[in-house]
């Protein structure tokens, strides 16, 4: 088999404004095997960079491969290092294994695609009134706002007055354990569906507290989960994981953390990061799986090269083709 890649400038319809920083474009790069296609994100608060996954792509070879079916022991093969970079490979391996069977792959996944949850779609961090104009034009139906920095109070009074859509919120660990536990009963007081990594990756003692406040929205952690490992770490602390591809390394690994976390009784939200419709499209394949979904990734780019999960609202429609499904943007 061969394997090549291309770099991929994501251009953000908005800037990203977040904990960890603001962008404006982002650097994925996509990853071919034969005929099957993946994406590596390169999210810079992970410590990703393009040039990163590029180098470690460079070091594959894949031509002595003959059997794109070996699929797990071709993943486990795979070097350790960029999470991202083995979570393109391992996509594009599923997308060609679909397409050798001509299925979806979330039928190979026996997977009804009419159980996903509806997505939320992301409001970047703002002045509270512009993040409350914000959430009263979107249409979707359920909103992800982000959090992290002073202000955050008033940026959740604003939004929930502003729309009656089921709401969450991400702090992407931006907050003390004190802005925490002053914080996490006003969200609950506004109804928000669960909060997302309060405090930075590590503050294990920090997510103890919160756990025992009386009043406060289910509790899921995103940046402190990498492996499976980290989700054991985690039983009884908190309500919920976040599961990405390119954290854990592609869809595989996320199996096999989705059954984690559910051997230890957590709730699995299945996210995206800034991702075209490829690795998004992949993630969208699992969904049914998710008690939760956020992959809203195409909704916020400009220039997404290829089709694949569709948007009603926030309803995720998978496409039916085979692998991921995906085809281009000029065929209707
Ligand atoms: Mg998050």
């Amino acid at each position: 088999m061969q394997l090549s890649f291309e770099p991929l400038t994501l251009k953000l319809r908005r800037p990203f404004n977040i904990a960890h920083g603001t962008s404006h474009t982002r650097q994925n790069v996509l990853v071919r095997i034969d005929g099957g296609i993946g994406e590596a994100a390169a999210v810079p608060y992970y410590g990703e960079t393009a040039d990163g996954i590029a180098a470690y792509l460079s070091a594959l070879d894949f031509r002595a491969v003959a059997d794109p079916f070996e699929i797990e022991d071709l993943v486990a093969a795979l070097p350790p290092g960029s999470p991202a970079a083995r979570a393109a490979v391992d996509i594009a391996l599923h997308d060609l294994w679909g397409q050798a069977l001509d299925q979806p792959l979330y039928r190979l996944f026996g997977l009804n695609p009419n159980r996903i949850p509806a997505t939320s779609f992301t409001l970047a961090m703002d002045t509270p009134r512009a993040m409350a104009e914000a959430a009263a034009a979107a249409s979707e139906t359920s909103l992800k706002i982000k959090l992290g920095a002073g202000d955050d109070a008033a940026r959740i009074a604003s939004v929930r007055a502003a729309t009656r859509a089921p709401l969450r919120a991400d702090a992407n660990g931006g907050w003390t354990r004190e802005q925490a536990l002053r914080l996490l009963p006003l969200l609950a007081e506004h109804g928000f569906e669960l909060i997302e990594q309060p405090l930075p990756a590590g503050d294990v003692d920090g997510l103890r507290a919160l756990a025992e406040l009386r009043s406060r929205p289910p509790i899921f952690v995103d940046e402190s989960i990498a492996t499976s490992a980290d989700i054991v770490a985690h039983r009884g602390l908190v309500d919920g994981v976040v599961v990405k591809l390119a954290k854990c390394g592609g869809i595989r690994a996320a199996l096999r953390q989705i059954a984690v976390a559910a051997a230890c009784d957590m709730d699995v939200m299945l996210g995206c990061m800034v991702e075209s419709s490829v690795a998004v499209t992949a993630a969208a394949h699992l969904a049914p799986l998710a008690k939760y979904v956020d992959l809203d990734g195409p909704l916020l780019i400009d220039n997404d090269p290829l089709r694949g999960v569709e948007y009603r609202g926030g309803r995720l429609v998978l496409p039916a083709g085979p692998g991921l499904g995906l085809c281009s943007r000029d065929v209707n």
